[in-house]
Order: C-alpha cells, then sequence, then structure tokens
C-alpha cells in the first residue's frame, strides 16, 4: 500500500502547481526532432529545441552512429576507468581539445552530469564559489553537491563579483575560491563578460568555470565563448555539451592536462556510472568534424535568428537583450504566458513557454530557438502567427 505521507505530499503539490499554472504538460514528438515535428498528428514549426545546427537529424551523424554501433556494438559494457574506455572515446576528446583549443578533454554522459563532476573533484568544504545568481541548475547542484560556500553574485553585475571575490579573499576563511558562470545565458541568451570575470580572477586568484552549454556551436566559430573573447588559455574549466549544438547527447570538460588528469581519478560520474555507447560518441566525431570544416550552418543559425528578432521587435514584443540567436518574447504572467504558447501551438508553431521556477516569477516567456535548419519561409510563417495570437490577446498593438 503507499504511504499516506507521500500521497498526500504528491496530490496537494501537483494541484497547487496547476492552480498556479506552473504545471508543464509533456508533449511528445512523433519522428525526428526537426525543423518541423509531427505532435498529435499535426505539422508544426518548432522553435524549441536546443538543435541549432539541425545536427541531431543530419543523416552523417545518423550513419557514423549506424556505423559504430555495427563495428563496437550497442552498450559501451562499463564505466570508463574499468573498461569502458573505447577508442571512440579517446579519439572524440582529442578532437574536442583540438577544437577548445585546450590541452585535454574528459567526456561525460551529459552536460548536467559535467557540473556534478567537475565542481565536487575540486571544491569541498573549506572552500567558496561565487556564482552568477542566474545559472543553470546543474550549476546549482554541482556547488551544493561539493559543500563549499555559494556565494551568489548579482547577474553579470561585475561590481558586485569583484567586491563579493574582495571580501571573500580578505576573510582568509578559505583554501580556494572559485567563480562560475554560464557562457551563454539559456532563458535570455545574453554573453557572460568574461575579459572582466577573467580579470577579476587574475586579481583574485580566483579558479575559473565558464559553463558553455549555450555557446559551444554558436560563437567562437563553433569553439565557444571562451574562444570568442580570445581567452582559451585564461579559463581552468571549459564545460560544452554534446547535447544541444552537436546535436547528440553527453557533455565535455576541457582544460589542463593536469586538470582532466585528476577529474578521471576522482569525478564520481565518470568512476561510477556507465560510460556512453559507441554510436553516440560516433555521432558527436561526426558533428565536431562537420563543425571545424563548415561554418556555414553557424552563419545560417545567426541569419535566421536576426530575422526572427527583427520580426518581432517590430510587432512590439518584448525581446530582452539577447546578444545570441536564443530569442525570448517576454510576456510576464505566467497564466498568460501558458495562453499564449497553447495559442501560438494551435496556429502551428511549436514555441513553448517557460515560466517559474525555470525562470523567475513573474518574466514567463516563449523562448524562441531558431535553427540553421529552419527556411526564411518558415520564419515568416511564424511572425505571423505572433502577429495574430498577439492582436487576439491584446499584447500588442
Ligand atoms: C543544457 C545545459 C546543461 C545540461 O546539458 P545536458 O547535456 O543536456 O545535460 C548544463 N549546463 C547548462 C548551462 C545548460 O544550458
Amino acid at each position: 500500500m503507499a504511504s499516506q505521507a507521500l500521497d498526500l505530499f504528491l496530490s496537494t503539490n501537483i494541484e497547487d502547481l496547476k492552480a498556479k499554472g506552473l504545471y508543464n504538460v509533456i508533449d511528445t514528438v512523433q519522428g525526428p526532432n526537426g525543423p518541423v515535428i509531427q505532435i498529435d498528428g499535426k505539422s508544426l514549426i518548432n522553435l524549441s529545441s536546443n538543435n541549432y545546427l539541425g545536427l541531431a537529424t543530419d543523416s552523417r551523424l545518423v550513419d557514423a552512429a549506424v556505423q559504430a554501433a555495427k563495428t563496437h556494438g550497442a552498450g559501451a559494457g562499463a564505466v570508463r576507468t574499468i573498461n569502458g574506455t573505447l577508442d571512440l572515446h579517446n579519439q572524440l576528446e582529442e578532437k574536442l581539445a583540438g577544437f577548445k583549443h585546450t590541452e585535454a578533454v574528459i567526456v561525460y554522459q551529459s552536460g548536467f552530469n559535467c557540473n556534478m563532476a567537475a565542481i565536487s573533484a575540486v571544491m569541498d568544504s573549506n572552500d567558496a564559489i561565487l556564482s552568477d545568481e542566474l545559472n543553470h541548475a546543474s550549476i546549482i547542484d554541482g556547488c551544493r553537491l561539493s559543500k563549499a560556500k555559494v556565494i551568489r553574485y548579482k547577474h553579470s553585475d561585475m561590481e558586485d563579483l569583484r567586491s563579493q571575490a574582495k571580501a571573500a579573499k580578505e576573510s582568509g576563511l578559505y583554501n580556494k575560491i572559485m567563480v562560475i558562470t554560464d557562457g551563454v545565458f539559456s532563458m535570455d541568451g545574453d554573453i557572460a563578460k568574461l575579459p572582466e570575470i577573467v580579470k577579476i580572477a587574475e586579481e583574485f586568484d580566483l579558479i575559473t568555470y565558464v559553463d558553455d552549454a549555450h555557446g559551444s556551436g554558436v560563437l567562437g566559430e563553433g569553439a565557444g565563448t571562451v574562444k570568442h573573447f580570445g581567452l582559451s588559455d585564461r579559463i581552468d574549466f571549459q564545460i560544452g555539451t554534446l547535447s544541444k549544438a552537436i546535436g547528440v547527447v553527453g557533455g565535455y570538460v576541457a582544460g589542463s592536462k593536469q586538470l582532466i588528469e585528476w577529474l578521471k581519478l576522482r569525478s564520481r560520474p565518470f568512476l561510477f556510472s556507465t560510460s556512453q555507447p559507441p554510436a553516440v560518441i560516433a555521432a558527436c566525431i561526426a558533428a565536431v568534424d562537420i563543425l571545424m570544416n563548415d561554418k556555414e550552418l553557424i552563419d545560417k543559425l545567426w541569419k535566421n535568428g536576426r530575422f526572427l528578432k527583427d520580426g518581432l521587435r517590430a510587432l512590439g514584443y518584448d525581446i530582452g537583450h539577447s546578444e545570441t540567436p536564443i530569442t525570448p518574447c517576454i510576456i510576464g504572467d505566467e497564466v498568460k504566458t501558458q495562453q499564449f504558447s497553447k495559442r501560438l501551438i494551435e496556429e502551428g508553431v511549436y514555441a513553448k513557454s517557460i515560466v517559474f521556477p525555470t525562470v523567475p516569477k513573474g518574466t514567463g516567456r516563449i523562448r524562441n530557438m531558431p535553427t540553421a535548419a529552419h527556411t526564411k519561409e518558415m520564419l515568416e510563417q511564424v511572425i505571423g502567427v505572433y502577429e495574430k495570437v498577439g492582436k487576439e490577446m491584446n499584447l500588442i498593438g
């Protein structure tokens, strides 16, 4: 028999989410997750994926995956440290190190896992972490896991970071101090002020940690935010994901040889969770090859991003201050945001609402993710639907 306490906890809290407009219904995509998707038998223009370059459905990745499954099998068979390190894993790590301009790379099963792994492998209860208040949930959880003192600084506020770094350093309380930030903030599309962060870090001997999940494949000719600013040799930890622009699944940490050596010895998701299967690794290798040799997809992504932003701005929407293709359309009220998204979907545009706790309360938004795979016609259609629904709901004039 189910626990009564559990039943009460679940039903009360689920009802509460529904009442507050925070209840998320999960839709099922029938078939591939491309620029047009099928949901409930209906074709919709997809503006909700992180598949920035359209690589998730690219035939070159699919072929590489099929081939590797045939030569290496369906699964890797073990954790990396026992005998789950296949030649393919080493190839991917070497390729990524070249791509990121760092000495070495370690690959994990997901970007989320990178943050579970890397922060707690070097930080402990005698240390402090300066963390941007809008950092991704996996960074927040990774910091908690380390037991270090977490000091939040105001979003991209360099004066606040500097004064908190100074106070932490001068307190003499901590062995090590780290500063940690998203490279690109996923809900607003703004870029971390890495040149200033590096300067502050060098002044106070901070360890620098950039989670570039949304920058990899997008900025710096694909190599990410750190490369974009020319700081490849001045950031200690660069986290990347293989799940967004790369189009598959997984994550990696790029850094010095010694750092990667330590993570291979001590980071727990590497030691205690089975490595990625051959098909996944081979598809990632194919994706990185494409990124290193062909900048056209990245150009197309940015062109599409600009087109969509210009269109929505011209209609009178608040699209925030994104500096990347991420295009938020800020509505505010959670319930209204969800109604708006529902109407967009009914009109053939799959653009999901994002509300608290993913973004602060009262800043509900539709987050539009244009990709390189969208055509101009698709985006024109999207802008037309935004006009129709926005006027109908009195969101624009
Ligand atoms: C998406 C994201 C992750 C998680 O990456 P996965 O590979 O999907 O697990 C981690 N950090 C940031 C900043 C992200 O945006």
